[in-house]
């Protein structure tokens, strides 16, 4: 058994619902391109777990693999982003989580792709 609290969420219509257990490997806003397009927004934020501590409970999401090592899953319904899985585990998307604020990042990654008139006011690392 996996120890740890059930943090639940899912996409904007509700046909997609996830669950993920215990605290996150990692946290980080993304300032990729592919983050950026995928949202729509200027940055994505994500928590990683294991694949073992998080699975789907309600609906199945579509599938696009965005790159050669991973994959993006959104809701067939509603478009909503969910998740991003690689070799790493699944890193779901904090906005979809019914407490985001459970989750902060803890660093920014991909800055090069940072778009200018965007940024937070934090002192996270930033690579
Ligand atoms: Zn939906
Ligand atoms: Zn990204």
């Amino acid at each position: 058994m996996v120890e740890g609290a059930i943090h639940a969420g899912g996409c904007l219509c509700g046909a997609c619902r996830f669950e993920a257990q215990g605290a996150p490997l990692d946290a980080a806003y993304c300032h990729c391109r592919m983050c950026q397009r995928s949202s729509g927004g200027p940055v994505q934020t994500w928590a990683l777990f294991p694949e073992a501590r998080f699975r789907y409970v309600a609906g199945r999401p579509a599938v696009y693999r965005s790159s050669d090592w991973g994959v993006r899953e959104f809701c067939p319904v509603c478009g909503s982003q969910l998740a991003f899985r690689d070799a790493d585990g699944v890193s779901l998307n904090t906005g979809c989580l019914d407490d985001p604020e459970a989750m902060p990042p803890r660093k920014h990654i991909w800055c090069e792709s940072r778009i200018r008139w965007f940024d937070t006011a934090d002192d996270l690392p930033r690579e």
